[in-house]
């Protein structure tokens, strides 16, 4: 029986496999225990709560495929979610919790969307007959809403616009409203949220979420199949157009002047227009110039990165909405370490729930450090604070630990001082974050550091080629 339990796992971890990353697969699947299979129903032990939620909000589908193809369209999903491990003496305690989609629709094989949080394309709009008799989805994730928006200088115009927006669609000169700001900073968020609160305020109005990227599809497959006026007819159906990422119009012509077609009929009948873009409308290459002038009819706003206490707030808020409490000096190595993007804050956050409630360890410094590690080495690797403090200690033959204190020894000054002066040049850590990671010291002690560096490097070819070979251990020069 455990065999057949076992191999039945095993090879719905192959498929699983197939479609997602290898720190996801490794921080959600490989903690899975099967426990039996009775009844087409596969049960898999999950270690808590949390798990059980993550796995069920993010990986339905994946699990669907792997079940569909391992056991059958008849398979169903169980958990079993450990609530205490017990001990020899004690057994453990589990409860059985049902999946909640056991044998729901198919899907479809975009093996990208399964991880994703993103919103998904599944169905197709032109399902519609009638509006009246007729559900139409808007694409909202209800989790994106403005309470869970945290608010900040890096947002207060778009946010405060967002609202006066969701309180008077189309009757606020914001319109369009176009939101722009770099990956992960909160676009999809704060467009999705205007669409919640105006359906919550105005259940009457049909609001339609739609990727640039889909919108595009469905253009392409209208002229395939010669449905180009359903395709326009259903978009001038509207109330409240929410488009994202319309960077990706650019250099698609014919995509454009259709959209352009339906922004100048909805405008003229008063219907909102809400879009998102990584760039400014200025550096939109490719756009053509009627509609990039459309775009500036209503109201620009960007989202820039957060500031310290923001990210701090926005910690706070994840954490808390799972109800999870950490010390406020984990909170602040968090807020210290990921600056620039929300999107991996919030990845590192949901991981560090992950191992905590894995091992059943207190979220305390050295696990996020090691959680923080995995995840942002993937990308940034050479420009991580860790790897800066390491090819500066490795240099000059220092410990951390020495490198990070106080002592005043010249042969332990210098080297500190490099390292603040590349932590200032190489990331974009305010001064305060940077003295964060030498003991909490004050940032005039940084902004010395930094001038005694440079003056340095301009009266002592020595200096400056040191500092200059450490530089391009990072592929980087100093400026
Ligand atoms: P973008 O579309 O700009 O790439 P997203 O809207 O997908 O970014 O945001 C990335 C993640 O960060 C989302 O999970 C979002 O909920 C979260 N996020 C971004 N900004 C905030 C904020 N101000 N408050 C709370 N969460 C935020
Ligand atoms: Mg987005």
């Amino acid at each position: 029986m455990q065999k057949g339990v076992n191999e039945l796992w095993n090879k719905c971890l192959m498929i699983i496999r197939e479609d997602i990353s290898e720190h996801n697969f490794n921080t959600w699947f490989t903690p899975i225990v099967p426990l039996k299979f009775s009844n087409n129903t596969l049960t898999l032990e999950v270690p808590s709560q949390f798990f059980y939620e993550w796995l069920e909000e993010n990986y339905v589908s994946i699990f669907r495929k792997a079940i569909d193809l391992v056991i059958g369209k008849n398979g169903m999903l169980e958990y079993s979610v450990v609530i205490d491990k017990g001990d020899r003496k004690n057994p453990p305690i589990a409860f059985n919790l049902p999946t909640n989609h056991s044998n729901q629709n198919s899907y479809n094989s975009h093996s990208d969307k399964y991880s994703s949080n993103q919103p998904q394309a599944a169905k197709n709009p032109f399902q519609f007959k009638d509006l009246d008799s007729l559900e139409l989805d808007s694409y909202l994730i209800p989790k994106y809403t403005f309470d869970k928006f945290i608010e900040g200088d890096c947002n207060r115009l778009g946010r405060a616009a967002g609202m006066a927006v969701s309180n008077k669609p189309g009757l606020t000169s914001f319109n369009p409203l176009m939101i722009y700001g770099g990956v992960g900073l909160g676009k999809t968020h704060l467009i999705q949220a205007i669409g919640n609160q105006i359906k919550d305020q105005f259940p009457e109005k049909f609001v339609l979420y739609v990727s640039t990227e889909k919108f595009t599809n469905q253009f392409v497959n209208a002229i395939r199949n010669n449905s180009i006026e359903t395709f326009t007819n259903f978009y001038l159906q509207v109330d409240v157009l929410i488009i994202d990422d319309v960077q990706f119009l650019s250099g698609k012509e014919k995509t454009q002047e259709t959209f352009f077609n339906i922004f100048n009929h909805l405008h003229q009948s008063g219907k909102q227009i809400i879009l998102s873009s990584d760039r400014a409308p200025r550096d939109l290459a490719g756009m053509e110039d009627r509609l990039l002038s459309r775009f500036k009819w209503g109201l620009t706003a960007d989202l820039q990165q957060p500031d310290f206490e923001t990210r701090i707030a926005i910690i706070q808020k994840k954490l808390q909405d799972d109800g999870i409490q950490i010390n406020i000096d984990v909170l602040e190595y968090l807020a210290n370490s990921i600056q620039t993007n929300v999107r991996e804050l919030e990845g590192v956050i949901i991981s560090l729930m992950a191992q905590a409630s894995l091992t059943r360890k207190e979220i305390d410094i050295e696990l996020a450090k090691t959680t923080l590690k995995s995840i942002v080495n993937d990308q940034e690797k050479e420009l991580s604070v860790d790897n800066i403090l390491d090819v500066v200690t490795l240099h000059f033959d220092v410990d951390l630990q020495t490198l990070q204190g106080k002592c005043r020894k010249k042969e332990n000054v210098f080297p500190r001082q490099v390292a603040m002066y590349m932590l200032k040049e190489l990331t974009n850590l305010p001064l305060k974050s940077i003295g964060y990671h030498f003991g909490g010291r004050d940032h005039s002690t940084v902004i010395h550091a930094v001038q005694s560096i440079s003056e340095a490097m301009e009266t002592d070819k020595s200096v400056e080629k040191t500092v200059r070979n450490l530089f391009n251990r990072f592929n980087l020069s100093s400026n």
